[in-house]
């Protein structure tokens, strides 16, 4: 009996240590004041979503991206698997994941989403099978995923007209045409629909209590082909329009970029502009000498085109000259090794970047070798920047992309702002 009373005592002792360990595991609920920044890893491309200081909510690209299409074409590329699982689409497990940091008076919907590029990783891929909506305009894939269990109040793209009428150009491609459709459908039922408009720092705004937080702005960097002058609203071209091909041009130098500052925390994220062009690759453009001037120095950024070889340019890097750098990837090929090298060496400050990788594949690390991987923060995982104490001071947290309800396994910080 005794025995049995010690054994009782044994496991329930044991229980309270779970439970008190599964508590610190959680993320601490965001609090006025706080911006959060949230890259989500669903394994089918970029997603990230961000709290500001007073609630406003903001989407930033919701891929699902077709693995076995990708990696048939693609072949021996290879996609990172879906995360947690299959049991639920990309765009779904975005929404789960939102749900579960969202303020608690905020639970009806996304104030803003921002889709970069039309280009399947960053706003979904539709076929003859994908589901419908509930209300059958559309089908269901990335960001009509997201917005159907959150919806969307204003979406920002980089419009229907450039470097041609979009509406033609891709009238055979399932997924915009489904994105047409959407919008089509969802204006007649709350949503704004609008490009985004270089220069602007009042196209995207704190909607609740801008008047606390004077020290936040998001700058509208880019979007096509124009960038920021850095004086008023003014914007210039990255590069004549006549050397855009209009027949076969490519999506990602033409993606919209932003800066958000608060207070002395700025933080860079821009779809997936490029830093290369070449003549074997026609419509490829390096247009991040244009964002790098507009940009100026920050604290953290989402590398441009998850780290591959053809973007975040030497020079792209020591300009913005960040403190942290978080790579969304989803494929084998990111980062490119020349790009991760150049991450790890110290910078212009002679200072290390704290490097963060959402998902970095086994054949990558094979490719890139220790010296490199084990100068990275993290190799896998959700990652939160959390910007407090009015940009004066951040944490950065990462998650367990493996599991539904959101568990903190690393935590880094506070640090103050540089
Ligand atoms: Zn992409």
């Amino acid at each position: 009996m005794l025995m049995l009373k010690r054994f009782l005592i044994l496991l329930l002792g044991s229980a309270l240590l779970q439970n008190q360990a599964h508590a610190q595991g959680s993320l601490p609920a965001w609090k006025e004041g706080f911006w959060d920044i949230h890259f989500i890893e669903t394994g089918a491309g970029n997603a990230s979503f961000m709290v500001f200081p007073d609630g406003t909510t903001m989407l930033v690209d919701a891929g699902d991206l077709n693995k076995n299409l990708f990696d048939t074409k693609f072949f021996p590329l290879k996609s990172t698997p879906i995360l947690p699982g299959r049991s639920k689409r990309p765009g779904q497990w975005i929404s789960s994941y939102i749900k579960q940091v969202m303020p608690g008076n905020r639970k009806a919907g996304i104030d803003y989403a921002l889709i970069t590029h039309y280009h399947e990783d960053h706003y979904g891929q539709i076929n003859r099978n994908s589901i419908e909506a509930t209300n059958k305009a559309y089908q269901l894939s990335g960001l009509t995923d997201v917005d159907e269990e959150l919806p969307i109040s204003k979406l920002l793209d980089r419009g229907l007209d450039y470097p041609v009428d979009l509406r033609t150009y891709y009238s055979n491609n399932p997924t915009f045409s489904n994105y047409l459709k959407f919008i089509g459908h969802r204006i007649k039922n709350g949503l704004t629909h609008e490009a985004l408009q270089a220069g602007s720092s009042k196209q995207i705004c704190l909607l609740f209590n801008a008047k606390a937080f004077p020290g936040f702005v998001v700058r509208n960097i880019k979007s096509n082909n124009n960038v920021w002058s850095g004086e008023d609203e003014k914007t210039f071209q990255c590069f004549p329009d006549a050397s855009m091909p209009k027949n076969d041009f490519n999506e990602n130098p033409l993606s919209n970029a932003i800066k958000i500052t608060y207070g002395k925390f700025s933080f860079y994220t821009g779809g997936d502009n490029t830093g290369y062009e070449g003549e074997a690759f026609p419509g490829r453009k390096n247009v991040e000498p244009a964002i790098a001037k507009a940009v100026g120095k920050i604290t953290a950024m989402s590398l441009n085109h998850h780290g591959n070889r053809d973007a975040n340019n030497d020079a792209f890097i020591k300009s913005l000259s960040p403190d942290v750098v978080v790579q969304q990837s989803w494929c084998s090929d990111q980062p490119g090794q020349d790009l991760a090298f150049r991450l790890v060496e110290k910078n212009t400050r002679d200072d290390s970047i704290a490097v963060f990788n959402t998902h970095m594949q086994q054949e990558t690390q094979a490719y890139l070798g220790a010296w490199i991987t084990k100068k990275f923060k993290s190799l896998h995982g959700h990652v939160v920047i959390r910007v407090t104490n009015q940009g004066n001071a951040y944490q950065i947290f990462v998650l367990d992309e493996n599991k539904e309800k959101l568990e903190v396994v690393k935590t880094f910080g506070p640090y103050l702002t540089k």
